[in-house]
Formats: structure tokens, sequence, C-alpha cells
């Protein structure tokens, strides 16, 4: 017998009820597919694209699952068959395909449930449980709202999913001190490449519990994170500085995020910018606080400058209660620094404002035209002994016309990343989150995509044949050796992990990392 599942909103059947092994007539991955069926008017169409813009790959279903046993059929389905993958898509927000699965099943993970709840841990502490495919402003709208609390670390842009960036890393302004997202989790439940369902903590299940963490959806789907909560802050100072030199700018960074807690800010990142005002998207004007702050006063910059400058972007959060010392923690917390005084920017907005500052940027890049055109993004995380020589080579030569978007620059600490799970960062405890954001205008056409390509790949050639103990972040290989590349001496690991959660390789097929025309067996050289 079919059925039992219907999907909330669609009103569709989903998977075969009960047994799933009597649920297709047979083995043929067009058997498995009718099994599935769902009524063909089913549209596959936004399963074939992402924000990047740049791959289109065509899936046999885009299903909605709503719970995670949905989810461990269809893998189980998927399993029977001889070729057929399984992608999960978050928000769809890579920018290479990774979240396209061709000719395979895409799960539209923003489906599932259950709805986020509160969990009380003991004591004062919290956390809250979110389906994988909440975003991360829907889990901010809900536990600030109804509890005024907030997970401490976030990504820049929250139209993003839980499980998407859980998958990558998810860094902002905040990791330097709290650790990016992966490492602010207390729980899992995963679906594995097997079809089974498993919750999974550092303390149960741990192998399986790193190995998600950043794995890229190579080991399982991630259906419900538990993410702790802290009383969420009142309101926020966010401070802009411009910098005239790379030395003082990364001097200032590195110390500000090695500072210790009592004497840190809450966040810190920053970017490089073009010493232009001619130029609306790299130039002097994306330096003064959107809406708030007042315009940028070109003669306070030293007539030494170069073509390109340097902003340092803080926040420090405070209460109501304390808000009249503010101004003189802020000014004492800013005195040491280097920056060009009369070239600074300070606003107070209430937390949430802050955390949805970028949500106002998508709504100008919309207007633009630029939210739908191509995004061929490249984000590199470099070690601090290699960010200086970057700087001259890639910023001031090979950038120094910009990227038609944010060149976000800014220091982590490698010791905040849990160096069991998946995701590989530089071997330095000081590195640098480079994010190159191009965003391509309309009237460009595809040579401007073509050639920003080719720019971010003679960026990664630079960092290799120089020799940087450097990383790419949210990566993009083809083949098994650059893979094996990426992951250094964790790919030994890497590969295990992949052999026992998901041994016939259908998740995540848009990596491009294993598949499942290849053997496993074969794909385990270990350099
Ligand atoms: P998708 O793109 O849909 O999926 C990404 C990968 O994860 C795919 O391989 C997919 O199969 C897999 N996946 C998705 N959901 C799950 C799941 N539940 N379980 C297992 N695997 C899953 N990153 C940062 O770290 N910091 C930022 O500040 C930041 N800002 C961004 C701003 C914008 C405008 C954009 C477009 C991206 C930004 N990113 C940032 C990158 C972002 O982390 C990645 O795009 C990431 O892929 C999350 O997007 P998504 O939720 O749409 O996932």
């Amino acid at each position: 017998m079919m059925i039992a599942y219907l999907d909330q909103q669609q009103r569709r059947r989903l998977v075969p009820d009960g047994d799933v092994e009597h649920g297709a007539s047979g083995n043929s991955d067009q058997d498995i597919l009718r099994a599935l069926d769902v009524d063909a008017a089913v549209d596959v169409a936004p399963a074939a694209g992402d924000f990047g813009g740049m791959a289109f790959v065509l899936p046999a279903r885009y299903l909605r699952p709503s719970t995670a046993e949905d989810i461990a059929r269809v893998v189980r389905l998927a399993a029977r068959s001889s070729c057929l993958t399984v992608a999960a898509r978050g928000n769809g927000h890579s920018v290479g395909g990774q979240a396209m699965a061709g000719g395979g099943i895409v799960l539209d993970m923003r489906c599932l449930g259950p709805p986020v709840k509160l969990v009380l841990c003991g004591g004062a502490a919290a956390a809250v449980d979110v389906p994988g495919g909440a975003l991360w402003a829907e889990v901010l709208d809900w536990s600030v709202r109804n509890h005024g609390m907030a997970p401490v670390s976030w990504t820049d842009y929250l139209g993003l999913t839980v499980g998407g960036t859980l998958s990558n890393g998810g860094i902002s302004g905040q990791a330097f001190r709290r650790g990016p997202q992966v490492a602010n989790v207390a729980e899992l439940e995963v679906v594995t490449g097997a079809g089974e369902r498993c919750v999974c903590s550092s303390s149960s299940s741990s192998d399986l519990f790193f190995a998600a963490l950043g794995g890229l959806g190579q080991f399982g789907v991630i259906t419900r994170a538990r993410i702790p909560l802290v009383p969420a802050p009142k309101m926020v100072r966010w401070t802009r500085v411009v910098y005239r030199t790379f030395e003082e700018y990364a001097g200032d960074a590195e110390w500000l995020v090695t500072r210790p807690d009592s004497a840190a800010f809450d966040y810190v990142e920053g970017f490089a910018f073009l010493n232009d005002a001619a130029d609306p998207v790299s130039g002097w004007s994306t330096v003064p606080i959107p809406a708030i702050t007042g315009g940028f006063d070109p003669d306070k910059i030293p007539a030494d400058s170069g073509p390109i400058l340097y902003c340092l972007e803080l926040a420090l959060h405070y209460d109501h209660r304390e808000a009249d010392q503010v101004d003189e923690r802020a000014e004492v917390m800013l005195q040491p620094l280097r920056y060009v005084r009369g070239l600074e920017f300070a606003a107070d907005v209430s937390y949430v404002e802050f955390l949805l500052r970028v949500g106002r940027v998508e709504e100008e890049a919309r207007e633009a035209g630029t939210w739908a055109t191509p995004h061929p993004w490249l984000n590199l995380l470099i070690s601090s002994s290699d960010i200086a020589d970057f700087d001259r080579a890639v910023f001031k030569r090979i950038l120094r016309r910009g990227v038609g978007g944010p060149m976000l620059v800014y220091p982590l600490r490698r010791s905040k990343w849990d160096t069991r799970m998946s995701v590989a960062v530089p071997e330095s405890e000081v590195f640098y989150l480079v994010a190159l954001l191009r965003f391509v205008p309309p009237c460009a056409g595809e040579a401007a995509v073509k050639e920003a390509v080719a720019q971010n790949r003679e960026i990664v050639r630079y960092c290799e044949s120089k020799g940087y103990d450097f990383k790419v972040y949210i990566p993009r290989y083809e083949s098994e050796g650059e893979w094996a590349w990426h992951f250094g001496r964790d790919w030994a690991l890497f590969v295990e992990r992949k052999r026992q959660y998901d041994p016939a390789a259908i998740l995540a097929p848009g990596q491009t990392i294993f598949s499942r025309a290849r053997p496993l067996a074969a794909a385990a050289a270990i350099p």
C-alpha cells in the first residue's frame, strides 16, 4: 500500500507508507522515482539553480518533507536504486551547485518541522531545538520575541538555514570570541546515508556529531539542531573606523581578537575598500553606517594614502541601564587603536536591528537587480603569517579595482574551532576570513562572470604557489586530489566517515567529493 504521509501545505504524497522495501514495484531508478510519486506538477526548476547563478542541474524530484522520518524513507528508497542521490537544499544560498542533485532527489528543507521549541537544560541554561531548514532570522525572531534569549554566534546574513551553515561553518564577527556556529551546537538529529535517524552530541555518538559539523552534507541530513541560548543583549554600539595602512589595520584587529573577554568587543569584523569617491559598491560610500551616520569626509584621508583603505567594524553590547556608560566604555576601548581620527562612524541600534543589518543590503541589491545575477564568490581562510603578502598581491594588485561588492578581511582564532569537526581551517592560531562577495551588474554579461571566475582561480593559484597556510571556505573542487589536498591529514578520516555513514555516496552529490558511480573504495586514496 502506498501512502500515509501528506505534505501539510501541498497535501501531496511524498513516500510510500510502512516498509519502503515494498513501496516500489521494482528496483530500477524509474520504479523508485515512481514510488516516490508525487504529482507530476511538482516543479523541479527552483531546485536546479542557486544564489551563485552559475550552475544549473535539474533533479528528477523536488520533495517537501515535513518530518525527519520522511527524509529517512526517501534516503532508504534512494539506497535501493543504482544511482539516485539525495541533496538537502537549505535556502539554496550556495554559489556552486552544492545543494543540487542532477537526476536525483532534492529535499526542500524549508518545509521541515516540527516548530522551534525551547529546551530547559537545568538551572538558568536553555537551548532551542530548531528544524534543519529553519532560517537563522527565524531563530532570532522566535528566541528574542518569546524568551528574550538568543544564540551567541551568527552569520552576517540571516537568510541562511541552520542545517546549511552548520554543514559549512557559520562565521561572523562573534566567531573570534564565541567560536563559529558549528562550535555552538549542543545536539543534532541526523539522517545518515543509510537512512537511519540518530541523535548525537559531543558525548553521545560523538563521531557522527563532529562529522556532520562542517561536513558539507556528506554524512547525514541535519534534521534538528539544539542551539544554546543566552539572555539577548538589548542594544549595540556599532562602530566603524578607517585605516590608512594594512599593517596598522591588521595589527589592531589581531590585538582586538586576542584580548581577554573582559576587555574585548562582542564583534570584530572589517573590510577593504577602494580609496575612490566614484565607486558606489566598493568605495568611500560603503563606510558610513547606512541610513544612520553622516557621510564620508574625504578631507580626512591622509594625503599619502594608497588606493586601498580598510575599515574595522566593531560592536559592543549593552543594556538600557548601562546606556550612560557606553560612550566612556567605547572611548576607552577605541583609544589605543591607530585608525584615522575623524573617520569614525558610530550608531546605537537594537541587537535585532544589528543582526538584521545585511537584510537591508539584500533589499537594495534586489532593487538594483544584482541579487538575481550571478555571484562568483570566493571565501578563503588565510593564516595571519600570510595575510600581509595577500594584501600586497591580491587586494592592492589583482583586486585594485574592487570586486563589485564587499571585500571582507578580518581575523579569527583557531582555538575556537573544535578540531574534531569536519571543517578544514589553517594551522595557525590567528587566521583571516577573506570574503570576495562579487555582485555582477545585470548589464555586465557573461564575459564579466567568466572574468570574475578566472580572477578567483588566479587568486587561489597565487595562494598555492606561495605555499600559504590557507583553506577555501565553502570549498568547490572537482577532483579527488583537490579534495584530498583541501582536507590534508584529515582526508583519511573524512573518507572513513563517509564509508561509515554514507557508504553508497547518496548524500550531497553537488559537493562533487564522492560519487555513486565510483565506489568509495576507489575514492579512498589517501595522500
Ligand atoms: P544550501 O546552499 O541550500 O546548502 C549548502 C550545502 O549544505 C549543500 O551541500 C546542502 O546539500 C547542504 N545542506 C543544506 N541543508 C542541510 C541539512 N539540513 N543537513 C545537511 N546538509 C545540508 N556564510 C558564513 O559562514 N557567514 C556569513 O556571514 C555568510 N553570509 C552569506 C550571505 C549570503 C547573501 C550568502 C548567499 C551566503 C552567505 N554565507 C555565509 C554562506 C552560507 O553559509 C552558505 O551559502 C551555506 O551554504 C548556507 O546556505 P543555505 O542554508 O542556503 O544552504
